[in-house]
């Protein structure tokens, strides 16, 4: 008995305390879930996405633009330098505005976002905070913090999970992971560092950061009759949000914007 209890502490012992540095971040984390992990998790999760906002839209023009920006961004910043394998998706919902994350490099805005957005820096801007979630591990972090009802984590059923037995007990389990990663919610501090992060990602790339500015604007005003943007139920929205965008910028163009950056 005391053996098998044992080998359990031991085993959870390692998935809890897997200490790592991020490369992009700087940041000492501990996520259980390895790179690899996250990015099959992402995989995985990605057409649960689509089916609860309304499918990918493929083949459009918006399409190939929302791909292209994302890009873009991994070939100019220090957010191509990441492991992580990047798919940029349009997804069709017209109502919901918001943008989404999952582990690993699944990056998804709505039809509905889309549409409100003015201009290529704009979508540069929201594209941008979603590749900060990835690359600073948002999501596998939250999901080392809740826990699945059995109490094991996430790098245990993806560890566990054979996709020829998607019946077994990993393959229930997976679904459980699965549901929690599509409904992701991220705390505050999570949210103002991918802004930063998007600063980041699209200055490097040449775009003029004070779109994201315009993003948070955007938003603000879609909310004006009341009813707030989904997007500010998944990403809560600290009153400063947009100083903080502004001393972000600030701290990365000590000496003011150079000319000649692409709105
Ligand atoms: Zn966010």
């Amino acid at each position: 008995m005391l053996v098998i209890l044992g080998v359990i502490a031991f085993s959870l012992f390692g998935y809890c305390s897997k200490r790592s540095v991020n490369p992009i971040t700087g940041e000492t984390q501990y996520v259980s879930m390895t790179v690899d992990q996250e990015i099959a998790l992402g995989l995985q999760a990605k057409d649960e996405m689509a089916s609860q906002y309304g499918d990918f839209e493929e083949g459009t023009a918006a399409a190939s633009l929302v791909n292209e920006v994302g890009h873009e961004l991994l070939q100019n910043s220090d957010a191509g330098r990441s492991s992580y394998r990047f798919e940029f998706h349009l997804l069709q919902d017209p109502k919901t505005i918001n943008a989404f994350a999952l582990p690993g490099g699944q990056v998804f805005i709505t039809r509905a976002l889309l549409d409100r957005l003015q201009t290529r820096g704009q979508l540069a801007g929201v594209l941008g905070h979603e590749i900060g979630h990835v690359i600073a591990r948002h999501g596998a972090q939250q999901m080392a913090k809740a826990e699945l009802s059995q109490g094991i984590t996430g790098a245990m059923v993806m560890g566990a999970y054979d996709p020829s037995d998607p019946k077994g007990a990993a393959g229930v389990a997976m679904v459980q992971l699965i549901s929690k990663a599509v409904n992701l919610k991220f705390g505050r501090n999570d949210e103002l560092q991918s802004d930063k992060l998007g600063v980041r990602f699209m200055s490097q790339s040449g775009y003029d950061p004070r779109a994201m500015i315009g993003v948070m604007k955007i938003l603000e005003q879609a909310g004006g009759g009341g009813r707030q943007p989904e997007f500010f139920s998944t990403h809560p929205n600290p009153e400063n949000r947009i100083d903080r965008i502004k001393t972000a910028i600030n701290e990365y163009f000590p000496n003011g914007l150079p000319s000649g950056l692409k709105p």
